[in-house]
């Protein structure tokens, strides 16, 4: 999996792309990171990636040539891949979706900034529209690593056995259980005993109960979805 990352702040990735699993994927080489700043392709003298809105207003919007080459350039230097913008009025992505994202070989990926692109821009080179939420951040960088962090932890290998993303929240449409570690008692609260019972039957149901309770209380919408079998159903009204 590549990931080629167009950003005004490219040193914003570097710190990311050296820290914990993703860091440690990228590393390994299970994930490649490019990154592609707008100013290196601006032409003035001043670099300007950026210009004042027609029709006025406030704030500023992204320049189309400056960001148009920089991606240009990102996509031949990756393989020609998929170009998203990452914008809080793309499609809100979901575990779904980066499930889905995970499995090409590669995205060109524009943080924008400002008001955001000049709409020529992604009616010239934005194959999809991406949004982490509907919340609005100042600079698509934050979303970027949001997107990459989550698909490359789903990539062959990534994880260990340990930490395999099999059992997280949403990955079978449920929530996560509770987790517990040492000590056994923490402040008189004690670790549910089947725990420590060494019944793995009985540990398996106790988790598959907790999923099934917690996201029934949190997220029936994610049950509603999913639906439940006979035997899950069984399990939650016990
Ligand atoms: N004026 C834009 C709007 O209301 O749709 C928001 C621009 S925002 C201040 C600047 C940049 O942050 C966007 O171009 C986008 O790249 C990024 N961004 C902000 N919120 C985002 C979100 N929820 N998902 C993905 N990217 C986001």
């Amino acid at each position: 999996m590549r990931f080629d990352v167009v950003t005004l702040f490219p040193d914003l990735f570097r710190v990311w792309a050296e820290q914990g699993v993703t860091g440690r994927a990228l590393t390994r080489g299970q994930a490649m990171l490019g990154l592609w700043n707008p100013r290196d392709y601006a032409e003035d003298v001043h670099r300007t990636v950026d210009d004042r809105p027609y029709g006025g207003g406030p704030g500023m919007v992204m320049k189309v040539a400056p960001w148009r080459a920089a991606v240009q350039a990102a996509r031949s230097g990756s393989g020609d891949h998929r170009v998203v913008y990452l914008t809080p009025q793309g499609r809100p992505l979901d575990q779904a979706a980066i499930g889905e994202i995970a499995k090409a070989p590669g995205w060109v990926l524009i943080a924008g900034r400002y008001e955001g692109a000049d709409e020529r821009l992604i009616e010239s080179c934005v194959d999809e529209e991406w949004s982490i939420g509907d919340y609005v951040l100042s600079g698509g960088e934050l979303a970027a690593m949001v997107v990459m962090d989550a698909v490359i932890r789903l990539l062959p290998g990534v994880l260990g056995h340990r930490d395999s993303a099999r059992e997280d929240s949403y990955m079978d449409g449920l929530l996560d259980c509770p987790h517990y570690t040492r000590p056994e008692v923490v402040e008189g609260r004690s670790v549910p005993a089947v725990l420590v019972s060494g019944d793995h039957e009985a540990i398996r149901r106790w988790r598959l109960q907790q999923s099934l309770g917690r996201t029934w209380l949190r997220r029936p919408d994610l049950l509603e979805r999913r639906g439940l079998s006979d035997a899950e159903r069984a399990l939650l009204e016990e």
